[in-house]
């Protein structure tokens, strides 16, 4: 193996970290107290293991967090009433609703109902927006954290030849506008790219959001390149078990790339991470101060 692998656990660690830093120096400088809302709405598995994460690291930080779960059976007028109260609800500085919702709940619907100030998951239209337009808003988590772990491995992204594959709403968009926002040189790819290897190999920077479990080959890894693998895909394992890879072909791309996020263990972490972060930022702006670079 020659590539550096990127630990996005200890990365993730070091940035909660620098938010519960953040959070002491709010409370002892300004007395705010910066507060997460997640709302819930009914049972799906991985959102409540996911959520059950969040609550966690949103104590462990020493922010204020506000649970609220719903039943399978809440109407989009009964999410949009609770979304509203948490807008008007000053403790309150992010506000997370779980997805997916549903399928009596337009998501679309939801998103755009939250404050654009509060939306510390980015997926409202205003902070879509603001991120296209190059402006300061509120990006995505995942996002977020593609472009930490890729400034981990290269002292700056500028000028680099990125190559994001996946051109999805949370995770692809958001990644491609962010780099642009470092000044690298994008290339977005999806299901309906030509010669997708051919393309890939031409890349200083490789972000996969695709969902195909070991698509990206080593012959598509441009040498020394650094790879960031967004995918998770749950594969059939011994036993009847199953267990979670990577859209990248990890032991053979880490042959030929220079940096490498493994799967567990790379971006997932820094999602909550993100979130953590965004709160932060959501709460120094609703209060007037700076928002702080992490
Ligand atoms: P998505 O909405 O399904 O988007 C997948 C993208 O991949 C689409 O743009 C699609 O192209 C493209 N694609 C699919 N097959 C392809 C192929 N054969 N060649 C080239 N492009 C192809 O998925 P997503 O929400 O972006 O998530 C992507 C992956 O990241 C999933 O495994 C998901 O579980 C994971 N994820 C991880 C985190 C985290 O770590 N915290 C967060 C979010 C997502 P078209 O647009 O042409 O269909």
């Amino acid at each position: 193996m020659t590539a550096t692998l990127i630990d996005g656990k200890a990365a993730a660690a070091a940035l909660r970290a620098k938010v519960a830093a953040e959070v002491r120096r709010l409370a002892a400088a300004h007395g705010l107290s910066p507060g997460l809302a997640v709302v819930l709405v009914g049972h799906n598995p991985a959102s409540e293991a996911y959520v059950a994460s969040k609550t966690k690291m949103t104590a462990e930080v020493g922010m204020r967090s506000f649970d609220h779960r719903l039943p399978a059976t809440a109407t989009e007028p009964e999410l949009l009433a609770l979304v509203a109260g948490l807008n008007g609800d000053p403790a309150v500085h992010g506000i997370l609703v779980q997805l997916p919702l549903p399928a009596q709940i337009d998501p679309h619907h939801v998103i755009a109902a939250v404050d654009p100030g509060k939306d510390v998951d980015g997926f409202h239209p205003m902070n879509v927006g603001r991120l296209a337009l190059g402006l300061p808003g509120l990006a995505p988590c995942t996002p977020l954290g593609c472009i930490v772990l890729a400034k981990s491995a290269r002292a700056s992204l500028e000028g680099l030849d990125a190559v994001v594959i996946g051109r999805s709403i949370s995770v692809g968009r958001p990644v491609a506008q962010l780099l642009l926002a470092e000044n690298a040189t994008v290339t977005i790819a999806h299901s309906k790219t030509r010669n997708l290897p051919d393309v890939c190999r031409r890349a200083d920077l490789v972000v996969t959001a695709i969902g195909r479990p070991a698509m990206v080959k080593r012959d598509w890894i441009k040498p020394g390149a650094t790879v960031i693998d967004v995918g998770i895909n749950r594969i059939a394992a011994d036993g009847g078990k199953h267990r979670i890879v990577g859209d990248v072909a990890f032991a053979e791309v880490c042959e030929v790339a220079g940096a490498v996020t493994p799967v567990p263990g790379g971006v997932g972490p820094m999602t909550i991470a993100c979130l953590l972060a965004n709160t932060i930022r959501a709460a120094c702006a609703a209060a007037g101060l700076p928002v702080p670079e992490f």
